[in-house]
């Protein structure tokens, strides 16, 4: 017998663990509850409710197959190792097979487990699932990892030219075992369940997945390169999440996508180009984290920004948090994370700079907070994202150029429409106005949406000061 340990990998097909568990014989499956290690990641309250609505989905799909899924309750990840192996020595199973998860933690709690393993004279198999190639496997021509993505772009593009990764198929049905099942989990405790409006705008299940790739890339992966940095048109896959959770893998979106562009990646369709280089944006900061584990510990990528100068603005950041800044892109974008559990990829840069730059108030509470907020958090994408926007990370945003989040508002939602939805106080404002309503505007209506918090000239130039200080100081 076979134990497969399910993590972020709640899918039955391509999925390495489960797979190569279901050749070398009949497979039980176990998830481990770890609450306490979920709330010290920050893991949000949608997400951990994603998790559970995926793991019920998949249980069906199991027990059709007579896969039982046992589920372990464990006070933190540091019991994992010893929950594990009672487990596997209880069922006689022949090997633990787990595919891997990057950050220092979750790596640690892999080498205990498969020490542990080792020492009870078990063995334990890992894979490569949740990225289409091993960190650490694409290096410079010195045997480092890339710090510049379009250097690691064009090694993965080598690397796919000489081998495309391709998908498994689910396990096959199996001889039904004596061993039940554990009842689906119907809530985690300490994590509030988000409400059923929510629930519905991501739906759970590997079949749910699939629909919406098919739907991206049959109707929306032509116009992605021209429409994606605009919110207003809801044109990108909405993917994040599943590819967060694992209910489909990067192979699944890659071969999806080379579909629609006769087997190209570097060429032909332009949008299947520019999605497959999301992909790989994915990729690269997956490896960054892996191949620099200072960012893992909230380390700033680029060692000399740690003396930046942040403000310590309490006031400052609650108004962002909370959508009320006065800025109304920034302002609609933090609603729409409150409200859906999601952000459009350029308003969580706007957002970002404008913290960390407008408001010069520290990465790491912003990347906290999407972190408390985000259906699809994910520590490298976060950390890369927050990184990139607060010039501190690998091939970042230089400080100097710094979003003007007003501009921004009017390139990437034109006529106001994204604005109307998340800040309906302004919806009767013109589309000229929208952007940065006039002060007498909003006080002739009587109106309690509030006047910008920070001058947008003078704040820009305060940043470009401070790290241009750090600079010298470093
Ligand atoms: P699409 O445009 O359809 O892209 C397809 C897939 O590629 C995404 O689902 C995602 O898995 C990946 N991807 C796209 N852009 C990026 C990127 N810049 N970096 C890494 N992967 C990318 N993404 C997360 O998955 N989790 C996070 O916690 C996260 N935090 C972010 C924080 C900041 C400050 C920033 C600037 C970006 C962050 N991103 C994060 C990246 C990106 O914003 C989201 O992946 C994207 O908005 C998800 O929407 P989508 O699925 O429609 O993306």
């Amino acid at each position: 017998m076979q134990l497969c340990w399910l993590r972020t990998d709640l899918r039955l097909h391509d999925n390495h663990a489960l797979w190569h568990a279901s050749q070398q014989g009949p497979v039980v499956a176990v998830y481990v509850v770890t609450p306490n290690d979920w709330r010290a990641h920050d893991d949000a309250p949608i997400k951990i409710d994603f998790w559970r609505r995926n793991l019920i989905a998949l249980q069906a799909q199991l027990t059709e197959r007579n896969i039982p899924l046992r589920v372990l309750h464990a006070d933190s990840w540091a019991d994992c190792p010893s929950q594990l192996l009672k487990l596997a020595q209880e069922l006689e199973v022949g090997s633990l097979h787990f595919n891997d998860e990057y950050g220092l933690h979750e790596q640690s709690r892999d080498d205990a487990t498969a020490a542990v393993f080792a020492d009870a004279g078990l063995s334990c198999q890992r894979y490569t699932d949740q990225l289409l190639f091993a960190p650490g496997s694409l290096t410079t021509q010195s045997g480092t990892m890339y710090k510049v993505y379009s250097q690691f772009r064009k090694q993965a593009y080598k690397a796919l030219h000489r081998q495309l990764p391709d998908c498994l198929p689910a396990p096959e049905r199996q001889t039904a075992l004596p061993l039940d099942s554990d009842p689906p989990a119907a809530g985690f405790d300490a994590f509030e369940c988000p409400s059923e409006d929510q629930q519905a705008l991501w739906p759970a299940g590997e079949q749910a997945a699939l629909e919406r790739l098919e739907h991206f890339c049959a109707e929306l992966l032509e116009e992605y390169a021209e429409d994606r940095d605009r919110p207003d048109l809801d044109v990108t896959s909405r993917l994040s999440a599943y590819l967060a959770a694992g209910v489909l893998s990067p192979r699944q979106c890659l071969h999806a996508a080379l579909r629609v562009n006769r087997g190209e990646f570097d060429g032909g369709n332009r949008g299947a180009v520019s999605w497959i280089n999301e992909l790989l944006w994915r990729e690269f900061y997956k490896h960054i984290l892996v191949c620099y584990p200072r960012v893992s510990r909230h380390r700033a990528f680029r060692p000399e920004t740690e003396v930046v100068q942040w403000r310590t603005d309490a006031d400052g950041l609650a108004a962002w948090q909370q959508g009320r800044t006065g800025i109304p892109l920034v302002d609609a974008a933090m609603r729409q994370l409150l409200e859906t559990g999601w952000m459009h990829n350029r308003l969580r840069m706007v957002s970002a700079m404008f913290l960390t730059k407008n408001l010069l108030i520290d990465w790491r509470e912003g990347e906290r907070w999407f972190m408390q907020h985000l259906i699809d958090g994910d520590l490298a994408a976060n950390n890369g994202g927050w990184q990139w926007s607060a010039s501190t990370g690998t091939d970042a945003a230089p400080y100097f150029r710094v979003f003007n989040p007003v501009s921004q508002s009017q390139k990437c939602d034109p006529d106001g429409s994204f604005i109307r939805q998340w800040l309906p106080e302004l919806a009767e404002l013109a589309a000229r106005d929208i952007h940065l309503p006039p002060q007498e505007d909003l006080l002739s209506r009587d109106h309690t949406y509030p006047a910008p918090i920070v001058d947008l000239r003078s704040s820009r130039q305060r940043a470009i000061d401070a790290f241009r200080q750090a600079g010298e100081t470093a």
